[in-house]
């Protein structure tokens, strides 16, 4: 047998890494974790999910004692999706480390626990209260005044699970709507613009930050990410770097944090974290030097953080409802189109397009010629 020949022995070596979820963030996870000799397995209620084709995939419960049996036999266990039920992850981290923490898990499921802890951490946000009933939905407006947002505490994503209040009439019939569980109002943030930071934190403690991403969303559905963002200063950039740090402290957290913040007269708030890989930070594959899947990945593993140097601009589009032609898109110079495999469907994510430029000039440009090859079909 030639040296360079693959072993059971160096196979059995790879670190493998269960992965809670297996959609489109899986499935850039496991591409960006194959050069590094990383191994996956899946786990997802959904068997034919993205990651699926890449890696084994294990179709049952997060809670089940298949996946929980399936996912302590890997190296170390992460997710892709935030709302696991926290049972299962608190099962699993008697059993192999769960990167990021359960905490920051649970944290990050429930608007109110979320909210609390950016207050906590000095880290401004709306005002906001817990509402439990429609009288204390009206106590609350009585302190935020019109509009305000009144959103579930769980299971909201993509602008699901909440309404608007802009008059005192449209108050009765949003509780009805949503308040057959735990809710939460929040004032009305007049942003200027909406910017996400991604963090990443490794097993070891160290620390990295890719630059401020602006974000554009349409329906509640992220649409298009600009990165750098434009008109950042100084004081802005160091914010969002010390609220960012202050939650991976907070946390005890490894591996990546998204932290979606709004801009509103040069100050920063914060809407919401993600505990994982985020829409916003796609762009890093082919737009900063390491991408935010592997150094997710590396961070969980406690090897050594890439880069998060951008590499130029980028923009990256997101494809809704339908994919365009790729022909079309490829013909845009410095384009990289990205399928997850996913079957259309109204209003779903089904890829990405990362478009890169050496300058904002030359990446306006390109994006005046790829828009509406993307979006005129949605
Ligand atoms: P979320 O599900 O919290 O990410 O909210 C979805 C979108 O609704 C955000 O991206 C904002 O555009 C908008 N939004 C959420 N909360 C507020 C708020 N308190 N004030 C103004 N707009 C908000």
């Amino acid at each position: 047998m030639s040296s360079t020949t693959p072993t059971r022995e160096s196979s059995a070596r790879r670190p493998r890494v269960g992965v809670l979820g297996a959609g489109q963030l899986g499935r850039m996870l496991a591409l960006a974790g194959y050069p590094l000799g990383i191994e996956f397995s899946f786990v997802d209620p959904n068997g034919d999910s993205p990651a699926g084709v890449l890696a084994p995939l294990l179709a049952a419960d997060y809670g089940s004692p298949e996946a929980l049996a399936a996912l302590a036999a890997c190296d170390v266990v992460t997710y892709e999706f935030e709302n696991v039920p926290v049972e299962a992850a608190l099962a699993l981290e008697a059993r192999v480390p769960v990167r990021p923490s359960v905490r920051a898990l649970g944290v990050s499921q429930d608007r109110l626990l979320e909210k609390r802890c950016f207050r906590e951490l000095g880290i401004p946000t709306a005002p906001f209260f817990d509402v439990g009933s429609l009288a204390e939905l009206e106590a609350a407006l009585e302190q935020t005044g019109l509009p305000a947002v009144l959103k579930t505490r769980r299971l909201g994503y993509d602008g699901k699970g909440q309404r608007v209040l802009r008059s005192a009439a449209d108050v009765a019939p949003a509780f009805a709507e949503l308040g057959s569980v735990p809710l939460i109002l929040e004032g009305f943030v007049a942003f200027e613009r909406e910017l996400s930071l991604l963090a990443v934190r490794s097993a070891t403690g160290e620390t990295a930050f890719y630059p401020l991403v602006e974000n554009h969303h349409d329906g509640g559905i992220l649409r298009l990410s600009l990165l750098p963002a434009p008109n950042v200063d100084a004081e802005l950039d160091a914010s969002a770097q010390r609220y960012g740090r202050a939650l991976l402290d907070r946390l005890d957290y490894v591996g990546v944090l998204a932290l979606e913040l709004f801009e509103a007269h040069g100050e920063l708030y914060a809407n919401e974290i993600a505990p994982r890989v985020h829409n916003s930070g796609h762009h890093s594959i082919e737009g900063a030097r390491t991408s935010q899947f592997e150094n997710h990945l590396r961070a969980v593993l406690g090897l050594p953080l890439g880069s998060t140097e951008p590499v130029g601009c980028s923009a990256m589009l997101n494809c809704i409802g339908t994919m365009p032609d790729a022909h079309t898109v490829l013909s845009v110079p410095d384009a990289h189109l990205h399928d997850y495999g996913k079957t259309p469907r109204a209003g779903r994510k089904l890829g990405h397009v990362t478009l890169r430029a050496p300058d904002r000039k030359t990446l306006a440009e390109r994006l005046s010629l790829l828009r509406p090859k993307i979006w005129q079909i949605d």
